[in-house]
C-alpha cells in the first residue's frame, strides 16, 4: 500500500516537473523589429479621397444581372482622376464586367510577382436600421477623427490605401523589383465571380505569385482577451454549405393530424443536429497560433498550451462553451431559414428549413452531407445543397514562407506597438479562396488596429489616423518586398 502510494506520488512529481518544464521553455519566436519612420503622408488628404470613395454605393447585388453597373464604372473613374500616376504606369484591365487588374511591371522579370488584393464591392444597408446611422451610409462624412460610411472597413478602406500607396511610391520614383499586381474583385460580398476570373487570367498567363495579400486578419487587443495588440495573418479559410432540409406528406385538416406531421418531422431533425454537432479538436492551425500567442498568456493557459498532448481536452471544452470560440475547433451548424404551414387549421403538406454550416479545413461537404443524413436519421428528411453558394475549405497556406515572414515584419515595423503576430483561420469567406489555385502562400490581413468593430453593420467608419497608418504599410510592404524577395 505504501509502495503504490510512493510510486504515484514520484510519477505525479515527475509528471509536474515535465509539464512546468516544457511551459518554461515556451519563450516568444518574435525577434526585435526597428519601427520606421519617414513615410509622410497627410491624413486629411487621404481622408478626403476615402471619404469620395465610399459616396459611391457599389452595394454587392445577390443576383449578379441587378448589378449596379454604373457605380463601379463611377469608382473606376474616380480611380482615374485621384490616382494619375498607377494610371500612366500600371497596365489596368477590366476583368468580368466590373473587377480590376493591375499590372506594375517589375524591373528584375526573374522574380515571382505578388498579388495585393481588396474588393470595391459592399454589402447592402438595411432600409430598417439606415435612420440608426449617425452620418447617412453613403456620406462619407468626416467627423470626430472617423471616416464614414459602408465600405471604411470592408474593404474600400484597404482597396484605397493601396491605391494611395502606389501612387506615393510613384511620385518617389519608386520600381518595383518583382512585378506587382493589384486585384480588386467586384462581387466579394456575394459570388466572388469577379476574383474567380482575375485568376484564370493570371493562371492562363502562368502567374504564379510569391506571396498574396487579401483582406482577412487585423491587428486587435481582444484577441484572447490578452488586452494587448495582437496582429493575426489568415493562413485558411473555412468552407461553406448551406442544406436545405425538405418534408412532404400529403397534407390534410387539422382536425386528424397524423402522428408525424412535417412539422414535427423537421424540428426534431434540426433538434438533432444541434445537439450532435460536427466533431470538434484542436486544428494545427489554431495550435499554431496558441503556440505562437503563448508566451503573452497567463500562466496557466501557457502551462495548457505548452502541454497539449495532457490538455486539449481542457482546451477544448473551454473554446466549445462560447459561440466564437466554437467555431473555432470545429464545423459549425446554423439553422437559419424555417418555412411551414400557412394557415391555422391546415396541416401543411411541406415544411423546409436551411442549415448553414462553416466548414473547419480538414471536414468536406460530402463529410457535412453524411454526418447530416446519418445524425437525422429519417428518411422522410430529404438533404439537398445549395450548389451555387458552397464552397469547399480553403488550402492552408504556409505560416513559414518568406511571404509570411515579410508580411508580419512590415506589420510590426509599421505598428511597434504590436508585439506578436500569429497565423489564423479565417472564419468568414473573402476573395483570396481562389488565389491558393495560383500559389502555396495566400495571407488574409487588413491593416486596421482597434478600429470599431462595425463591418456590415451600423456606423462602419475608420478613424483618420488608422487609414494613414494603412497607406504607410502597404508603402512599406511594398518597399520590403523589393529587397527580401
Ligand atoms: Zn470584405
Amino acid at each position: 500500500m505504501k509502495k503504490s502510494f510512493l510510486v504515484l506520488a514520484i510519477a505525479l512529481i515527475l509528471l509536474g516537473t515535465l509539464v512546468v518544464v516544457r511551459t518554461a521553455q515556451f519563450g516568444t519566436q518574435q525577434s526585435e523589429i526597428e519601427p520606421v519612420q519617414g513615410i509622410e503622408v497627410d491624413p486629411a488628404v487621404l481622408a478626403e479621397r476615402l471619404g469620395q470613395a465610399l459616396r459611391i454605393p457599389t452595394v454587392s447585388a445577390q443576383d449578379p444581372t441587378k448589378t449596379n453597373g454604373d457605380t463601379f464604372l463611377a469608382l473606376k473613374r474616380l480611380f482615374e482622376k485621384n490616382y494619375p500616376r498607377v494610371h500612366a504606369s500600371l497596365v489596368r484591365e477590366v476583368v468580368s464586367d466590373y473587377s480590376l487588374l493591375f499590372t506594375w511591371p517589375g524591373k528584375d522579370q526573374s522574380l515571382k510577382p505578388i498579388i495585393l488584393m481588396a474588393h470595391m464591392d459592399v454589402v447592402r444597408v438595411d432600409p430598417v436600421t439606415e435612420s440608426e446611422w449617425t452620418h447617412p451610409p453613403f456620406s462619407g462624412a468626416i467627423a470626430d477623427g472617423f471616416i464614414w460610411g459602408r465600405g471604411a472597413l470592408d474593404d474600400k478602406g484597404p482597396a484605397v490605401a493601396i491605391l494611395e500607396a502606389v501612387e506615393r511610391l510613384l511620385k518617389d520614383g519608386f520600381q518595383p523589383r518583382p512585378t506587382i499586381y493589384l486585384a480588386f474583385g467586384h462581387n466579394e460580398e456575394t459570388t466572388g465571380w469577379g476574383a474567380e476570373a482575375i485568376v484564370a487570367l493570371l493562371e492562363s498567363r502562368g502567374v504564379e505569385p510569391e506571396y498574396v495579400l487579401d483582406e482577412g486578419g487585423r491587428i486587435s487587443s481582444e484577441v484572447l482577451g490578452l488586452g494587448i495588440p495582437v496582429a493575426r495573418v489568415g493562413i485558411a479559410e473555412k468552407g461553406y454549405v448551406s442544406l436545405v432540409l425538405t418534408v412532404e406528406s400529403k397534407g390534410g385538416h387539422s382536425s386528424r393530424p397524423p402522428a408525424e406531421t412535417t412539422i414535427g418531422a423537421l424540428s426534431e431533425a434540426i433538434r438533432r443536429l444541434e445537439r450532435n454537432q460536427m466533431p470538434s479538436s484542436i486544428h494545427p492551425i489554431l495550435r499554431r497560433e496558441l503556440e505562437t500567442l503563448a508566451p503573452w498568456l497567463p500562466y496557466g493557459q501557457r502551462l495548457m498550451i505548452a502541454n497539449l498532448w495532457l490538455f486539449e481536452p481542457f482546451l477544448e471544452a473551454r473554446f466549445s462553451s462560447s459561440p466564437r470560440g466554437n467555431a473555432q475547433i470545429r464545423t459549425t451548424t446554423a439553422p437559419t431559414v424555417f418555412k411551414a404551414g400557412m394557415q391555422e387549421n391546415v396541416l401543411p403538406t411541406r415544411a423546409e428549413a436551411v442549415v448553414n454550416f462553416r466548414i473547419l479545413p480538414g471536414d468536406s461537404i460530402a463529410g457535412v452531407i453524411e454526418h447530416v443524413r446519418t445524425t437525422i436519421d429519417n428518411p422522410r428528411v430529404s438533404v439537398r445543397p445549395i450548389e451555387e453558394t458552397s464552397g469547399e475549405p480553403s488550402a492552408v497556406s504556409n505560416p513559414d514562407s518568406p511571404g509570411f515572414a515579410l508580411i508580419a515584419r512590415t506589420i510590426r515595423q509599421i505598428y511597434p506597438e504590436v508585439p506578436v503576430v500569429a497565423p489564423y483561420l479565417v472564419q468568414g469567406g473573402t476573395d483570396a479562396r481562389f488565389y491558393t489555385r495560383l500559389s502555396p502562400n495566400v495571407y488574409r490581413f487588413k491593416p486596421l488596429l482597434d478600429e470599431p468593430e462595425t463591418t456590415h453593420g451600423i456606423d462602419e467608419r475608420i478613424s483618420i489616423k488608422g487609414h494613414a497608418r494603412g497607406v504607410k504599410f502597404f508603402v512599406q510592404l511594398i518597399r520590403n518586398s523589393n529587397g527580401e524577395i
